[in-house]
């Protein structure tokens, strides 16, 4: 059978066509010292419309210091002209961790009899939840395996019903996204309903033979189901989707095209790009050794990624993990970065067991940031950043190609700094210590007079003067 590249065809091996990454690569080897195309393509993606996966893989290519040291003032100038100094904040929460994939490089794969199963009733959700608010989350993302008959998709519907369904004291959970295996149009529907945020699902590589490698058994196996999975969410109804790759599984330079074609796929063929990419590396975790995975990325690459798909798709959210130390987080924040974890924990249940040490038979990979939100939220004001709790767009209705266009237009700061501005002073009212609440005012009293139209900043400031006098969940 012969595959075209085809960016509008609905089927994998023609929107990741092998040839075309094959072809990329090799233009992207021949023209790594190429200086004038590579400068006509930083002073090109200076208009902030975005680079092709070719152009894109020549920038990441380069070997030419200086031109490389421009890439990263540019992803820094791109990444404060769109997302400021913000940073959202989010936490993951496990429901279970049965799962019938063979994947081998997550400890959940069937075959490991060593792990500790767990799966979460409603009554143990509710405790995660609570533990979750406590701690000043809004915003959640749902991780499960894959397994129809422990987790099917009635019991995640009914445990976003769950969470949605909690205020303990003055928390509540915004925005739950969701992370659960490859499903149907009709199930994405169902998810669309219950109100999910994003849908995110991690290729976790592009390459097909590296794919069926890694994924020997299970439904997951299937290659084409996979890649296919956010045509279907969109057809379902699901406008908002995260993609992502798993960095260190498989030549970095294959997938960080392939991703970058699947953004143009879905935004050609679907009407609008990923939502956002997330930018994982493999972790060890029980049973996995990231050293038997040869393809790990060092931490010099690692940012060169995120500054150039800064630059490929400016308008497109990136998130990083706790997988990540404080040192890596920080080096990244500034070359594109937009939303992080913090206190996170890996684990089926881990949230409620408050002080004891996360239960190493059931993490999903090792945190290498193991601080706590305050202790984030405390180092993020420090470095000058506002962490954001917001959760305002999909609640205004503001996803799709509607939340794209107001971002390509430059008018979605408009919202963010009045909403991060307020999210943090929520944060500072409820559950902050008392050093971050003297930063944490600091940078609101500094910031507030940022908002450039003077009605939105007269709301804001009235809205931050009410939540100190007790009101919440106010937002633009
Ligand atoms: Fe299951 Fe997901 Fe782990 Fe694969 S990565 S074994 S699908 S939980
Ligand atoms: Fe995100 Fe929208 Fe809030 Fe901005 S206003 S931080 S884009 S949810």
């Amino acid at each position: 059978m012969i595959f075209m590249y085809d960016v509008m065809s609905k089927k994998a091996e023609d929107f990741i066509n092998d040839e075309e990454i094959q072809q990329t690569l090799e233009y992207a080897q021949k023209n790594k010292s190429n200086r004038e195309l590579i400068e006509k393509l930083i002073e090109r993606a200076e208009d902030c419309k975005g680079l092709s996966h070719r152009e894109a893989a020549v920038l990441l290519d380069c070997d030419q210091p200086d031109s490389n040291e421009k890439m990263f003032a540019l992803a820094r100038r791109i990444k404060e002209k769109f997302y400021g100094n913000r940073i959202v904040m989010f936490a993951p929460l496990y429901l279970s961790n049965y799962c019938v994939n063979g994947c081998t490089y997550c400890p959940y794969h069937a075959k490991n009899k060593n792990i500790c199963r767990k799966k979460l009733t409603q009554e143990d959700i509710k405790r995660e939840v609570i533990a979750l608010q406590d701690m000043g989350h809004k915003r959640l993302a749902l991780e499960t395996g894959e397994d129809p008959v422990n987790n099917p998709i009635e019991y995640v519907l009914e445990s976003i019903n769950t969470i949605y369904s909690i205020k303990h004291k003055n928390g509540a959970i915004r925005r739950v996204n969701v992370n659960i295996a490859a499903t149907t149009v009709e199930n994405y529907r169902k998810l669309k309903e219950a109100g999910i945020g994003t849908y995110i699902l991690f290729q976790e590589t592009y390459n097909k033979k590296a794919y069926e490698e890694l994924h020997p058994t299970g439904p997951k196996h299937n290659y084409a189901y996979h890649t296919e999975a956010m045509d279907r969410a969109m057809e379902g109804g699901i406008d908002d989707v995260g993609c992502g790759v798993l960095f260190g599984l498989n030549l970095y330079r294959y997938d960080f095209v392939g991703l970058l074609m699947h953004a143009e796929h879905l935004e050609a063929a679907m009407g609008v790009g990923p939502h956002t990419i997330s930018v994982p590396r493999i972790r060890s975790a029980e049973d996995i050794n990231p050293e038997d995975f040869t393809n790990a990325i060092d931490d010099d690459t690692f940012a060169k990624i995120v500054a150039v798909l800064r630059i490929a798709v400016p308008y497109t959210g990136m998130i990083i993990s706790t997988r990540e130390s404080k040192k890596t987080r920080e080096r990244v924040l500034e070359l594109g970065i937009s939303q992080i974890s913090g206190g996170s924990k890996t684990s089926v249940g881990g949230y409620a067991d408050e002080g004891e040490p996360e239960d190493e038979h059931s993490a999903q990979f090792d945190v290498e940031d193991s601080r706590t939100l305050d202790e984030v939220v405390n180092w993020l004001l420090s470095l000058g950043y506002i962490p954001s709790f917001c959760t305002a767009c999909y609640r205004e209705g503001r996803t799709g190609d509607r939340f794209m266009s107001l971002v390509k237009a430059g008018q979605i700061a408009n919202c963010c700094l009045p909403n991060a501005l307020m999210t943090l002073k929520e944060y500072l009212e409820d559950y902050a210590s008392e050093d971050t609440v003297k930063k944490g005012e600091k940078i609101i009293a500094e910031q507030i007079n940022n908002i450039t139209n003077d009605k939105v900043r007269e709301i804001a400031k009235q809205h931050l003067f009410d939540l100190e006098g007790g009101q919440r969940d106010f937002r633009f």
